[in-house]
């Protein structure tokens, strides 16, 4: 079986991220009931069970049911909103619409804080590399 790309795959954990803006500090989850499964764009079957992420502002918005105010931050946050056209636009707000849908009807009760992340320590960095001793000296 051979690796494919997901474009629907981050390459940072999704906690790290919120699942509406990608803004980097999502600060509550909304667990699922159930998970739920969406037939893609590109004919694909995409099945969601995981906890959704939200940051500060996404996250009254998913609570209050706030659909067409989610819909209008996420769309500007998406990765292909500024170089869409009006019918790519509409086409990608109609498959979120969809999804945030079935989000809806699989998120179970409140959401639950995140705890925020902890400094990243120095010792993690990498360390400098030491030049090599040239050999015309
Ligand atoms: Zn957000």
């Amino acid at each position: 079986m051979s690796p494919s790309y997901d474009p629907t795959e981050s390459p940072v954990p999704a906690e790290a991220l919120c699942d509406f803006c990608a803004a980097t500090e999502p600060i509550v989850l909304f667990p699922q009931k159930h998970g739920f499964t969406m037939l893609m764009p590109d004919g694909t079957r995409h099945r969601f069970e995981d906890p959704w992420t939200a940051c500060a502002t996404c996250a009254p918005l998913v609570e209050n049911r706030q659909l067409h105010l989610l819909l209008d931050r996420a769309m500007k946050k998406h990765p292909a909103y500024w170089d869409a056209n009006r019918q790519q636009r509409r086409f990608i707000r109609a498959t979120l619409k969809k999804m945030y849908q079935a989000m809806y009807d699989s998120i179970v009760g409140r959401p639950e804080p995140l705890p925020a992340p902890p400094p990243r320590p120095f010792h993690e960095l990498p360390p400098k590399e030491s030049p090599q001793p040239s050999a015309d000296d």
